[in-house]
């Protein structure tokens, strides 16, 4: 796998020698955009910190909560050293001195393995004169703590909770100075930018799971078709349905390229490439209780249309689950999703209707098979 090459922190000698600026155009020139799941342009965002004034914080965000999402878990395993050489690249690009890696309270048990990392990094970027500090923050394993502002505020010690956005991080971020916030794919890409000509910005990570006999991590070229992904995975029984992780909506499994594009046209949004197969064994209004329960427990209650708006939601499935729902609910359930789609404050809220709004887009039988 291209993310797994161990950079050594080899690309900080070389960093040493190139001027922040030079640095930022490299990232510019490669293409990288955030791997979290966003797709914002790397280099633009180094570009966007670096200009702005004050001290500088670059946070590394190792909250990888959606489910069905565990390809940075892969990376902080098997290789740290990219991800915390990526944090000095990313500090020495924008001007900072500080990182922070926020780091999911389920993967605490790697918080001694990255601690000696950042202690050898940071003796051989002493060396170099590159002065960069690292602290790891851990998670208490809330979801929102993946969106950056909320991690922002954790960071600060207060409850994760979002910000409202503008100012985004990049002007006013971490106790209001300027801040970069990348995902640790992301990160751990930038050495290998800097080190290897051969560097394919097209290689994704897809964490793979659902109703296949082998689960994992695939890294495949963007754009690969899904087909090529379930069989990889090796399904024991006909799969209808994908879903991208909680967040992204489902599809009916047919066979498109995996590439935001194409699966932006047919309703749903591939974000950090985790895809969860259903097999034709499960009832889809099943998988959007268990669904809409996580999100009913997730909502951080910051705003009423995601606070109140998730518990009716899950109560009007349930209702439908014990098939003791009328199609005013149905019409209920999809006028309540455009609701707190539309005016819910932060992307949690935002995207929680999704993978009912594509069910019942792909699978509405299902739905009115349970009607009373
Ligand atoms: S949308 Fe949900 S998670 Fe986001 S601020 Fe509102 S209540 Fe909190």
């Amino acid at each position: 796998m291209q993310i797994l090459k161990n950079s050594n922190f080899r690309a900080l000698s070389k960093i040493a020698g190139m001027k922040p600026e030079e640095v930022i155009e490299l990232v510019k020139k490669s293409g990288l955009s955030g791997r979290g799941g966003a797709n914002f342009p790397t280099g633009l965002k180094l570009e966007f910190t670096r200009s702005s004034q004050g001290e500088k914080y670059v946070i590394a965000n190792a909250d990888e909560g959606e489910p069905g999402t565990f390809k940075d878990k892969l990376i902080l395993e098997k290789n740290p050293n990219n991800v915390i050489e990526g944090m000095i690249i990313a500090g020495y690009a924008i001007g900072s001195s500080k990182g922070y890696l926020y780091l999911r309270g389920e993967y605490s048990y790697l918080k001694n393995k990255l601690q000696k990392v950042i202690n050898n990094a940071k003796k051989i970027a002493d060396k170099l004169k590159i002065y960069f500090d690292i602290e790891i923050i851990s998670g208490a394993g809330a979801y929102i703590c993946g969106d950056e502002t909320a991690i922002i505020e954790s960071v600060e010690g207060k409850r994760g909770n979002p910000r409202l956005k503008p100012p985004f991080p990049a002007n006013q971020g971490l106790f209001n100075k300027p801040t970069l916030i990348n995902n640790v794919e992301t990160l751990a890409n930038l050495p290998l930018i800097i080190l290897d000509k051969s560097w394919n910005n097209s290689f994704r990570l897809f964490s793979l799971s659902g109703n296949i006999t082998k689960p994992g991590v695939y890294e495949l070229e963007s754009g690969a078709s899904l087909k090529k992904l379930i069989n990889l995975g090796k399904p024991k029984n006909k799969i209808k349905a994908v879903y991208f992780g909680c967040s992204g909506g489902c599809l009916p499994y047919e066979d498109i390229a995996l590439n935001n594009e194409a699966v932006k046209e047919k309703g749903a949004m591939l974000g950090s490439c985790a895809i969860i197969a259903v097999d034709e064994k499960h009832n889809i209004v099943d998988v959007a209780t268990n669904i809409a329960k996580f999100f009913e427990y997730e909502s951080c209650g910051k705003c009423t249309p995601c606070r109140e708006g998730t518990m009716r939601v899950l109560e009007l499935l349930e209702k439908i689950s014990l098939k003791k729902a009328a199609n005013e609910d149905l019409e209920l359930l999809e006028e309540l999703c455009r609701v707190i789609n539309e005016t819910s404050l932060c992307g949690l809220g935002q995207s929680s209707t999704a993978h009912i709004t594509t069910a019942l887009k792909y699978f509405r039988k299902e739905f009115t098979d349970k009607l009373k």
